[in-house]
This record gives structure tokens, sequence and C-alpha cells, in this order.
């Protein structure tokens, strides 16, 4: 079965190596960006990512790329303590939650997919422009030029995967209707700076008055020899009015409005202050949409159901979109059947989830203990909200992304099958 990825990154990437592990040969990635270069700041692997990437072999080149966090805490400005749970191993789970540099992510699954599928796996300067269903079975893909979307060629292919994200061509031609991503009028600033530890050097933090945000978390454990470590942060500022540019620098509204914030040992001043480098756009999310797959065509990660950054998941879901993907390919001999398959595992799962990040997903805790307490909780107060609500929202969103210790520590829904003892 020739099977043609639009997109290396995270969903495409781990979708090759997953057709691969799966015995599926002919993949071939097409990546627009003429070289795969480590951009973008921190992400999180929740533990049933982790325990997908496990499965392709990947489990120790991970451990040594990131921080394996052990603690979320949702804060409000002044750092008294909302909510607070244990994550990953120290939640019980048989995987890390794993805060890493995207970059480093992409560039190891792009290794790994040219050391298995070889050098020629994945082809960059070349984009999907989009596509034509073939009238009995497969599909005609063209590509053009990096920058151009006019295709220069056609390729055949029995599957085509749209993992081409946010602004994904493949989608386009599905829903040529749907326009420019959705912004909700809320601008996010975001950097990594070598700062100390805090709060034990494991944990993540959360702190916001209901406007301004910060979600703060270290990208490695272990101290460099001047006692620091890389701590990624995301500043966000909700509001209806123009976001910032992108790319704004520290001069253009960056946020100063959350200088002075203090969180235990966490400060935010060094952190917004000792930032190399600043980038700021606009949170864009999709609606939901009642099919992804199409015949010989459906969509994957960001290009299926792009979610605003709550709860920090989209890297998690693209990974398990790309297993699911494999496996129904692995085990259906028609590729519409799988396609079809693949969408019913995932995207009604995904619809809800982008709704719940749309409505904050477990952030909103914050703006919920904002609206009782605005100007803080008197003194002996724990928190403002009852403990059985706060646990019931943060273990809800947990299930529904799928990350909760019983799902997690369950064998993986992807596993190949077992081989027919009839057959043997
Ligand atoms: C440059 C970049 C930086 C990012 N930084 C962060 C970050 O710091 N923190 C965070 O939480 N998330 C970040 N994200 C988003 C995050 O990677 C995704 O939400 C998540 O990992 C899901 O991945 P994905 O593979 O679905 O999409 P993406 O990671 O967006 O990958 C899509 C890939 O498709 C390629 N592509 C796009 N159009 C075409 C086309 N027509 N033909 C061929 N290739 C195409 C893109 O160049 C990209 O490599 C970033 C995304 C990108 C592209």
């Amino acid at each position: 079965m020739d099977i043609v990825i639009a997109g290396a990154g995270i969903g495409g990437l781990t979708a090759a190596l997953s057709l691969h592990t799966a015995g599926l040969r002919n993949v071939r990635v097409l990546e627009a960006v003429p070289r795969i270069r480590p951009l973008g700041a921190g992400v999180n692997l929740q533990p049933n990512a982790v325990r997908e990437l496990a499965a392709l072999g990947l489990a120790e080149d991970l451990a040594d790329l990131g921080a394996d966090l052990t603690e979320l805490g949702y804060y409000n400005h002044l750092g008294q303590e909302i909510w607070r749970e244990p994550r990953g191993r120290a939640n019980g789970a048989r995987w890390p939650q794993l805060a890493l540099h995207r970059g480093a992510l992409q560039t190891t699954l792009a290794d790994s997919v040219r050391a298995r599928l070889g050098d020629d796996a994945i082809t960059t300067g070349t984009r999907v422009t989009g596509f034509a269903q073939l009238p009995h079975a497969g599909v005609e893909v063209g590509v053009g030029h990096r920058d151009d979307n006019r295709p220069a060629a056609r390729i055949r292919a029995d599957v085509l995967i749209g993992a081409d994200g946010l602004r994904s061509a493949v989608r386009r031609v599905l829903y040529p209707q749907e326009g420019e991503p959705r912004s909700n009028g809320t601008t996010v600033w975001r950097g990594i700076t070598r700062a100390e530890p805090f709060h034990g050097g494991r944990s993540m933090v959360v702190m916001g008055d209901g406007r301004w945000k910060a979600v703060v978390y270290p990208l490695a454990v272990r101290p460099d020899g001047d006692g620091l470590v890389p701590v990624n942060w995301a500043v966000s500022r909700a509001g209806r009015e123009d976001p910032a540019p992108p790319d704004a620098g520290p001069g253009d509204g960056f946020p100063t409005a959350v200088a002075h914030w203090r969180c235990e040992d966490l400060r935010m001043d060094a952190l917004v202050a000792g930032t190399d480098a600043t980038a700021s756009f606009p949170m864009l999310d999709r609606d939901p949409v009642p099919r992804w797959s199409f015949g010989a065509v459906t969509l994957l990660g960001d290009a299926a159901h792009a979610m605003a950054p709550m709860g920090s998941n989209a890297t998690t879901q693209a990974v398990l979109d790309a297993r699911s993907l494999a496996h129904a390919l692995a085990t259906h001999d028609d590729p519409t059947a799988a396609l079809t398959a693949y969408d019913r595992d995932r995207r009604p799962r995904m619809n809800r989830l982008q709704l719940l990040n749309r409505a904050k997903g477990p952030e909103v805790v914050i703006d919920l203990a904002h609206q009782r307490a605005p100007h803080g909780f008197a003194r002996g107060v724990h928190s403002v909200l009852p403990a059985e609500r706060l646990a019931h929202i943060a273990h809800a969103y947990a299930r529904a992304a799928g990350f909760d210790t019983a799902s997690v520590n369950a064998p993986s829904p992807y596993r190949p099958p077992a081989p027919d003892p009839h057959t043997l």
C-alpha cells in the first residue's frame, strides 16, 4: 500500500514510524519547509503518548530529551494555590509526563524515520497543494515547490494522510468553506529562559487573574554548571482587542502585567526579563468537523482537530492519532474501511476535547477562583472552591484526554493483533 503523509510535524513523523512498525513499508512524508529545524518552544507528552512512543522503541531517546514532570499546580496571580495534583509517575502512571522542546522531539522523530524507512522517506521543500480522489480507489496528490500553492506534479497513492497542521491544505480541499482558523482574541507570548529550578524542579505552574495567565515548566531536570535549567513559559492575555502581531517583541504590549507575579520560589520577572527570544501569537483553534476520512484521504493532528492550548495536549493527541491510524491500516484490507475505523476511534473524542479546550479545559479553575476571590483568598483559606469540585474538573478532563492513570496503565489499544493460531 502506497501511503503519502503531508507534513513532517510530530503527527506526520509519528504516523510514518507507526506505519513502518505495523509492517506498511511504502510510506513517504512530504514536508513544505526546506529543512527540518528545531522550531518552537516547549510541548508536553502526556503519559498515554509516552506509552505509544515507547511502543515504537523511543522511550530511552525521549527520556534524555526533557523533564519528567511530577506535579501540576494552579494558582491565582498572588501565587495562592487553587489546586495541585501529582502527574505522571508520581500519580501512579507507568509512563512519565515529559516536557520537552518541540524541535528536539521533531528532530528525534525525523532521525528515526530516516534511520528506519530510509534517507529518502522524508522529502523537504515539497508542499502538498491538494488532491483528487481517483474513481475506483486511491488518490492523486498535487505537490509543488515549498512556497507555491500550485501543483507542479501529481503523484498517485493508495492513502493520503493530511498531517499538515493548523492551515492544512488537505483539510482545505475537504472543507473549502472553512476559511482561517478561529481566534478568541487571546494573545500568547512565549519564550525559554535559563533560570533556577522552582518548586522542586519537576513542576508545571499555571497562574492567572482571569485575564492574564502564565504557564511555566522546566525543559530539563538537571541544572547546568551555573545551577540553571531551561524554563519554558507562555503568558497569555485574554481579550477581544486585536491580538499582537506575530513575533511582537518585548516592547509591544509584552506581558509586563505578570512581571511581578511570584509563586513560592518562582519569579516571573526573572523569566520574562531573561529571555533571549520572545514570540507572540494569536490563540487559534478550529471547529470540530463531522468527518476526517473521505475515501482514501484522512486528517491527523492539528489538521484534524487544532485546539486551544489548554491542558497540554495537542502533541499528545497527534501521537495518539498516528498510532490509531497505523493500527487501523494494518488491521483492515481495505484502506477506506481503515480510515473510517480510525475516524470512528479518534474523532468523537477529539471533537469533545476541542470544545472542552475552548471552554478552557482544566484551567477553568483559575477563572472560577478569580470570580470568587478577585483579590485573593483570606489567610488560612486553602482554596475558594470545594476540593471535590476541583478534583472532578481535573479528573474529568484527564479521562476525556485519555491520560487518567487507569487509561494510561491499560495496555495500548493499538498493539499489533496477536497472530491467529490457526495460521501458524
Ligand atoms: C514551527 C512550529 C512551532 C510550534 N511550536 C509549538 C510550541 O512551541 N508549543 C506548542 O505547544 N505547539 C507548538 N506547535 C504546534 C504543535 O507542534 C502541534 O500542535 C502538535 O505537535 C501537533 O502536531 P502536528 O504534526 O499535527 O502539526 P505541526 O506540528 O504543526 O506540523 C505540521 C507540519 O506540516 C508542514 N506543512 C504545513 N503545510 C504543509 C503542506 N501543504 N505540505 C507539506 N507540509 C506542510 C509544516 O511545515 C509542519 O512541519 C508548533 C508548530 C509548528 C509548525
